[in-house]
C-alpha cells in the first residue's frame, strides 16, 4: 500500500512539472500540493472505512461523519456494516431498526434519507451509487461535499470535497476573508481549488488523496478550536495566517443564529414493570422516533395537580436536563408518574391534553427501552432513570 501512495505522489509530482502556472495566484500551488501529499503519505489517520473504500463504505461513513466526531462514529460504523453490508439491506431494513442502530449519533434525518437513498438506488440504478457528483446530488441527503468525497474516494474521479475543515484550511492558508457561511463562498473556494488542482497537473485519481489529505491536516493539525498546531504544519512556510499570526482571526464566518430556548416537561410513567413511551409525528424534529410524553412549558404545582392530583397517582420531581439541537435548546423538567399502589395507568395522552394519541403509545419492558425503541438522546437522563427503574432485580444472595 505503501508503496503505491509512493508512486501515485511521483507521478502527480511529474504531472505537476508539465503544467504552467495561471496568471493570478492559485488557491494552492504546486509547493503547497507536494508538500500537503507528501505530509499526509506519513501521517494519514487509519480509519475503518479507509480499509476498503468502496461507494458504499465512503457514503454511510460521510453521512455518520457529518456533525459527529470520528472516534465516536469508528463503533457506530463497524456495527452498522456488520447488520447492514450493502445498500440492499439497507434499502430493506426496517425504520425502526434503522433508527435503533443509529441512536445515539443524533440528527436522525441522515438515517433517514440513507435509507431513502438506498432504495431509489436499488430501484433505479441497479444497486450501484452512480460516480458523477450531479447523479449523486439529486439524491436525498446527498450535498456537494458528500458527492466529491464518493465520486473522488470510491471513484477515483478528479472531485473535491469541501466541508467546513477545508474550507478552515484554505481560509488561513490564504489568509482569505471571505465569509465561510455564506454558500456563495464554498462556491467559489470549490471552483478555485479545481482549477488550482488542474494547473498544477493532479492526476485524476490523485483527488481522492488530495480531499482525504485535507480532511486529515483539518483534524489534526490546521483544529477548529483552540491554537492550530502550526509548528508540525506542511503548509507553514507559505500560510499566511500563520505568518501574520493571524490563525484565530481565519475562517471569518458569521455567528450563528441565536438558538431558541424551549421549555418542556418530561414524564417518566411507570406502572407494573413497563414504561410509556410515545412515537413522535413523522416529520418534523426526531420524526418517529420514541419519547418520553413530555409538553410544551414548565407546569407549575397548580398545573400538575390539576393533571396527576388524582389519589391513585405518585408525583415525584426528577432531576432537569438541557439538550442542545442545532436551533434550538431544550430546557426539561421531569416527573416521575406512578400509581400510588397496585393500580395501574393505561395511558395519559388524555392528562397531557392529546386526545386520541394512544395508537402512538407503547408500554416498554426493560429489554424493549434497551434494545427495540429508540429513544433521542435528547432525554438521555430520562432513559437512564426508566432502565434503572425497570432493571430486574439481583437475585438474593
Ligand atoms: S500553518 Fe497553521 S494555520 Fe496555516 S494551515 Fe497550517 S496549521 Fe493551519
Amino acid at each position: 500500500m505503501k508503496k503505491k501512495v509512493l508512486e501515485q505522489t511521483r507521478e502527480a509530482e511529474e504531472n505537476m512539472a508539465d503544467n504552467k502556472e495561471p496568471d493570478t495566484k492559485p488557491a494552492v500551488d504546486r509547493a503547497q500540493l507536494k508538500a500537503l501529499l507528501s505530509w499526509y503519505e506519513k501521517n494519514k489517520r487509519s480509519l475503518p472505512w479507509r480499509d476498503a473504500p468502496t461507494p458504499y463504505h465512503v457514503y454511510v461513513s460521510e453521512i455518520m461523519l457529518q456533525q459527529t466526531r470520528v472516534e465516536a462514529v469508528k463503533s457506530y460504523y463497524l456495527r452498522f456494516l456488520t447488520e447492514l453490508p450493502d445498500l440492499k439491506a439497507l434499502a430493506a431494513v426496517q425504520e425502526d431498526r434503522l433508527l435503533k442502530l443509529w441512536e445515539g449519533l443524533g440528527y436522525y434525518t441522515r438515517a433517514r434519507n440513507l435509507k431513502k437513498t438506498a432504495e431509489l438506488v436499488v430501484r433505479d440504478h441497479g444497486g450501484e451509487l452512480p460516480r458523477e457528483v450531479s447523479e449523486l446530488k439529486k439524491l436525498p441527503g446527498i450535498g456537494d461535499y458528500t458527492a466529491g468525497a464518493i465520486s473522488s474516494i470510491a471513484y477515483k474521479q478528479a472531485e473535491v470535497a469541501i466541508d467546513g475543515n477545508a474550507l478552515r484550511v484554505f481560509a488561513r492558508l490564504r489568509g482569505d476573508e471571505r465569509n465561510i457561511a455564506e454558500d456563495k463562498t464554498k462556491q467559489a473556494v470549490r471552483k478555485e481549488l479545481k482549477e488550482a488542482l488542474v494547473y498544477a497537473g493532479l492526476s485524476p485519481e490523485r483527488y481522492s488523496i488530495f480531499n482525504q489529505a485535507v480532511m486529515d491536516l483539518g483534524a489534526t493539525i490546521c483544529l477548529p478550536t483552540g491554537r492550530p498546531d502550526c509548528e508540525n504544519c506542511p503548509l507553514k512556510r507559505t500560510c499566511i495566517a500563520h505568518k501574520e499570526a493571524r490563525e484565530q482571526e481565519f475562517p471569518v464566518k458569521t455567528p450563528l443564529k441565536k438558538r431558541r430556548i424551549e421549555k418542556r416537561t418530561v414524564f417518566v410513567v411507570l406502572s407494573g414493570n413497563r414504561i410509556l413511551l410515545r412515537k413522535r409525528p413523522e416529520t418534523g424534529l426526531l420524526a418517529g422516533m420514541y419519547e418520553f410524553p413530555n409538553v410544551l412549558g414548565h407546569l407549575s404545582e397548580k398545573e400538575l395537580e390539576a393533571r396527576f392530583g388524582k389519589e391513585e397517582m405518585q408525583l415525584l420531581r426528577l432531576p432537569s436536563a438541557r439538550h442542545i439541537f442545532s436551533h434550538v435548546e431544550w430546557e426539561m423538567e421531569g416527573y416521575l408518574v406512578k400509581p400510588s399502589s397496585g393500580a395501574e395507568i393505561h395511558g395519559i395522552s388524555g392528562l397531557l391534553g392529546e386526545k386520541d394519541l394512544d395508537d402512538r403509545e407503547v408500554w416498554a419492558a426493560f429489554e424493549e427501552l434497551s434494545g427495540k425503541y429508540s429513544v433521542p438522546k435528547a432525554f438521555k437522563l430520562y432513559t437512564q432513570i426508566a432502565l434503572d427503574l425497570l432493571a430486574p432485580s439481583p437475585e438474593a444472595l
